[in-house]
């Protein structure tokens, strides 16, 4: 048995130092970045921020909403074949991937999606555990018969397989085990890596080989999307905080309380209603009743559902969310996105947040 002695950190560990700055306006900061790719070599531009291929996220009217802000969006994988030909024609297939598992029907479905639509050129390949043999064979496949598209492939958490996956064909690796707001491996399995440290060494590795990586998962606010960034993620990918909104085309639960305050015309206490979306792991028993028919035997799901309030239309959250890592940008003294990394110098702590009033 070994033990890794240093310490590795996660977003709640961190905060950026502020540095001197000659920006004057958080409105000069641009977040787009422009990035070609190591195989497709294909050339993108936007804002690298991502939702997640999760229901209630990884949706078409997500993609539409997320899009019209240069953001993107990875489908869910149970997004029709119909569904996505029409969106292909709706907006710019540079704004969405669409996402398969590496069984024989995710494979076939790939195909034909990819067959039907040859604007398409991302591909997200996404598994729970991106360390087997088999997994790496599957990325090879795919960049084999497309040498042309944009590979996503993951999820790993450590540098020698970061660089394996670019290696078998992967333009970008997911990073992020274990971190999720609805996932519950680290409780059923004990495994996973802090996850600022992974993407800290996971960006490494990879950049080295000229390729990418996205952080997927542990983002609770804008600034750990900004600390993301700043420890070098090319990409940052958001489930629950692009859950609860319109777009996840989720069931809204309305719950009615009984208020202390009286109606002055009746007298009668006021009742009021709260909304909530339900939002689950996409390896939970929601998801595999769903998607699957339930979970099988050998295995125990690794997801948890949650009731979240209702968050209305998704594009005051992205507002609220550019306009934080924006800030984080002025504060550091970095002119646009693609300088945050280099003008960032985390500190240590042991508290970052006052909670005196939550
Ligand atoms: P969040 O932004 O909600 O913290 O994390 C989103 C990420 O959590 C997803 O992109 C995916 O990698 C991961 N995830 C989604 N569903 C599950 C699940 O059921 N189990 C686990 N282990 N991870 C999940």
């Amino acid at each position: 048995m070994r033990i890794i002695d240093d310490v590795k950190l996660d977003f709640k560990d961190v905060l950026f130092m502020p540095k001197r700055s000659t920006l004057s306006s958080r409105k000069q900061v641009s977040l787009e970045r422009t990035y070609t790719f190591k195989h497709s070599q294909k050339q993108w531009q936007g804002v690298p921020i991502m939702a997640a291929n999760m229901d209630g996220v990884g949706t078409v009217s997500m993609a539409k909403a997320l899009a019209s802000h240069k953001l993107f969006t990875t489908l869910v994988k149970s997004v029709s074949a119909e569904e996505i030909t029409q969106l292909a024609q709706t907006i710019s297939p540079h704004h969405f991937a669409v996402s398969t598992g590496t069984g024989e029907a995710d494979w076939q479905r790939l195909q034909d999606i990819l067959r039907d639509n040859p604007h398409i050129t991302f591909i997200c390949i996404d598994v729970a555990n991106g360390y087997s043999e088999s997994f790496g064979d599957f990325v090879a496949k795919v960049r084999n018969l497309y040498p042309n598209h944009t590979i996503m492939a993951g999820n790993v958490v450590t540098a020698d397989m970061t660089q394996e996956l670019i290696l078998r064909g992967a333009d970008i690796v997911k990073v992020g085990i274990g971190p999720g707001s609805v996932c519950t491996t680290r409780k059923q399995t004990g495994v996973g890596y802090p996850q600022l440290s992974a993407i800290i060494e996971c960006a490494d590795a990879a950049h080295g080989l000229g390729g990418h990586i996205i952080a997927d998962g542990g983002c609770t606010n804008p600034g750990d999307v900004a600390k993301a960034f700043g420890a070098g993620a090319d990409f940052v990918m958001l489930g629950g905080m692009l859950a609860g909104h319109d777009e996840g085309e989720g069931q809204l639960i309305e719950e009615h309380h009984l208020t202390q305050q009286l109606d002055q015309a009746t007298q009668q206490p006021i009742i009021e209603t709260k909304r909530f979306v339900q939002f689950y792991g996409m390896s939970s028993d929601t998801a595999m009743k769903k998607h699957h028919g339930g979970v099988a035997e050998y295995r125990s799901s690794e997801g948890k559902t949650v009731k979240i309030p209702y968050r209305g239309a998704v594009q005051a959250t992205i507002l609220d969310l550019l306009g934080g890592i924006r800030s984080t940008c002025t504060y550091v003294g970095a002119q646009n996105l693609k300088q945050l990394s280099k003008c960032t110098t985390f500190v240590r702590v042991t508290q970052q947040i006052n909670n005196i009033f939550s």
